[in-house]
This record gives C-alpha cells, sequence and structure tokens, in this order.
C-alpha cells in the first residue's frame, strides 16, 4: 500500500510536512516544493504505484479527476492565463519521484515555461509503420 522509502507517501502519512490543498479518499494534492509557476501543485493516489505503468486503472481515474478539480479551483482563484498536466513516466521521461503523480501547472502570460520539443513535419511513411505498430 505505501513505500517505506517513498516521500509522497510519506508526505501522505504526516511524516513530512506538505502543503496539502485538497484530498479525498483516494488521492492527496499538495504545492510542489520546486514550483515551475505560482500555483504548481501535485495529485498523487494515496495508495503508492511507482508510475503511469503500474498504477490501476482505477486510481489513475480519482487522481485524473482530483486533477480536474485542483484546475478547476486554480482557475478560479489563481486566474492563471491557461493550465499545463504534466505526468512524467522513467527516468527518460523526466520522471525524478517514483510514486505517480501529475503535475498541474498553472501558466501566466510571460512565464518561463517552453514547449519541450520543437515541432516539426514527420516523415507520413514513418508514421504509418508506427501506427501499424500501435494497432
Ligand atoms: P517528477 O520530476 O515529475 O518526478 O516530479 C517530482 C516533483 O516532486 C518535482 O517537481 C519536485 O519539485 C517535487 N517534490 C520533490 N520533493 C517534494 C516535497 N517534499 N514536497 C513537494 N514536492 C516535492
Ligand atoms: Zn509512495
Amino acid at each position: 500500500m505505501s513505500d517505506d522509502d517513498c516521500i509522497f507517501c510519506k508526505i501522505i502519512d504526516g511524516q513530512i510536512p506538505g502543503q496539502v490543498v485538497d484530498q479525498d479518499e483516494r488521492t492527496v494534492s499538495f504545492m510542489d516544493i520546486n514550483p515551475a509557476t505560482r500555483g504548481h501543485a501535485l495529485v498523487i493516489p494515496r495508495r503508492h504505484a511507482r508510475d503511469l505503468l503500474e498504477i490501476e486503472p482505477s486510481e489513475l481515474e480519482a487522481v485524473a479527476v482530483a486533477a480536474q478539480r485542483l484546475a478547476g479551483r486554480i482557475h478560479e482563484r489563481l486566474e492563471p492565463a491557461g493550465i499545463n498536466l504534466l505526468n512524467s513516466c522513467g527516468r527518460a521521461g523526466w520522471q525524478t519521484v517514483f510514486h505517480f503523480h501529475i503535475h498541474v501547472i498553472p501558466r501566466y502570460e510571460g512565464d518561463p515555461l517552453r514547449l519541450p520539443w520543437t515541432p516539426g513535419e514527420g516523415d507520413p511513411e514513418e508514421i504509418a509503420k508506427v501506427a501499424e505498430q500501435l494497432r
């Protein structure tokens, strides 16, 4: 259920402090300690799961619904110009804390965040090939 070495499990248990802003039976939401922008928060399942590939679908659903709820509150109270939800899966996918979480990041005009890839025209054959692999 919980993992002794996991900092997010410790926040849930109250062993380390966290600025909790929302919770329900399955989820807890708290402020990110290194915010990308003002209001950056994390939504996590109470039940420890390492990442997107491990989390149970019903837990994922609860976290997604909680992220939507928090995004709504951020929209109302902080009045950002937009919001990003971000999940990182695996070290190569930027994950640093291995307890599944969704970042809820308010966006403001002129904030420092940038799209992490350069959009460029794809090779239609390659796109079709990978699509075939995924069907
Ligand atoms: P990721 O890199 O996607 O795994 O995100 C992990 C996030 O957890 C980072 O944005 C960290 O700033 C944040 N974080 C790490 N430790 C804490 C903590 N004790 N309280 C709140 N946020 C934390
Ligand atoms: Zn955990």
